[in-house]
């Protein structure tokens, strides 16, 4: 039996554990992945941590993956072995009518990689044919695996709140997420591009692909600053940290008839008035969540064509072996980071 390392978390708020597990073998519509990349994401550490839940234990973590097919089950058409294919970790029942309509992540059974089910911190991953979505020689591994997260979630938000040419946005948080929102709001034709992050490095990173403005909320009247730049405030505010009062401050910066776009996860509540938050400026405040298949194309196509700059985002690559030294990494905060990747050889 051929056997791979595997990084488990088999108790949350413990390291990961590094195993030995046998190589999955594909069913009839799936394919056998050698995993190439895997980025490190802030949810992955919110499992680890038991901040977030996952759904069973042990499990493997990882949902950012890129990797070449190395065998397809017998039911596959279009893909082969040999082929360099990113992977949609969603794992959805396809039949539904939001599967149907390509809305998969609305799907009731959906089930993610690397926290429902074993995910990418693997030398190999079985999926469903149907999430492996091929990609050029032109993009690396390691890009690759950032577009299925790190680019694809800021590409839905962005494409949910819908970028009208000229419009300004605000990027609040500059991490994984954010680089790249910055740099689809300009491809999507946004004029003034504001990023918002505590860290002046981060801020100096944004605007090296394209930030317009910095604000950064350590200073005071963040929320004024950002009124004056824009004349009256955002267009649009995307709030990538999921924090109560970053959720605020990206409604308090949005102009008349404004719209606020909700990506970080936070589970708290927050204070709003209905009158003087919405009513009377008649804004809107929406949710986005993950990504959708209809993404994915296009993502691959701006990240081949070079639209995207990722030479910026991977901030280190490391081994299996050092993934925990990489979850300490992100919860330190100790370096300016955007992404760190696992790669395999
Ligand atoms: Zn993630
Ligand atoms: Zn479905």
């Amino acid at each position: 039996m051929k056997t791979m390392r595997a990084a488990q978390l088999t108790e949350q708020g413990n390291p990961l554990e590094l195993v030995t597990l046998p190589v999955p073998s594909p069913g009839e519509e799936e394919i056998l992945v050698k995993v190439k990349a895997a980025g490190i994401c802030s949810s992955d550490l919110h499992y680890q941590e038991g901040r977030s839940q996952v759904t069973k234990l042990p499990i493997t973590l990882g949902h950012e993956i890129a990797g070449e097919i190395v065998e397809c089950g017998k039911q596959v058409r279009g893909l082969e072995p040999g082929d360099r294919v990113c992977i949609f970790y969603l794992v959805t029942c396809g039949k539904c009518p939001a599967c149907s309509s390509g809305n998969d992540n609305y799907c009731s059974e959906a089930k993610m990689l690397g926290k429902n089910i074993d995910g990418g911190f693997a030398e190999y991953i079985t999926v469903p044919a149907r999430n492996a979505y091929p990609f050029p020689d032109s993009i690396p591994f390691t890009h690759a695996a950032l577009l299925t997260d790190a680019v694809a979630t800021p590409f839905h938000a962005l494409s949910r709140a819908g970028v009208k040419t000229g419009e300004s946005v605000l990027v609040i948080g500059i991490g994984g997420l954010g680089l790249h929102a910055v740099q689809i709001a300009k491809i999507m034709g946004a004029g003034k591009v504001i990023a918002m992050d505590l860290d002046p490095e981060k801020l100096s990173l944004a605007s090296r692909v394209g930030a317009t403005m910095t604000v950064n909320p350590g200073e005071k009247k963040a929320v004024e600053k950002v009124i004056e730049l824009t004349g009256g405030g955002v267009n649009l505010a995307v709030e990538l940290i999921g924090l109560p009062q970053t959720i605020r401050q990206a409604i308090d910066c949005t102009a008349t008839g404004g719209r606020s776009v909700v990506v970080g996860i936070c589970p708290e509540e927050i204070a709003l008035n209905p009158y003087h938050d919405l009513l009377l400026k008649e804004r809107t405040i929406m949710g986005s969540a993950d990504q959708s298949r209809a993404d994915f194309p296009v993502i691959i196509e701006l990240a081949d064509q070079k639209r995207l700059d990722m030479s910026h985002s991977v901030t280190r690559e490391l081994p299996l072996d050092e993934i925990n030294q990489g979850l300490d990494m992100l919860r330190k905060k100790d370096i300016n980071l955007v992404r760190l990747v696992v790669t395999f050889p």
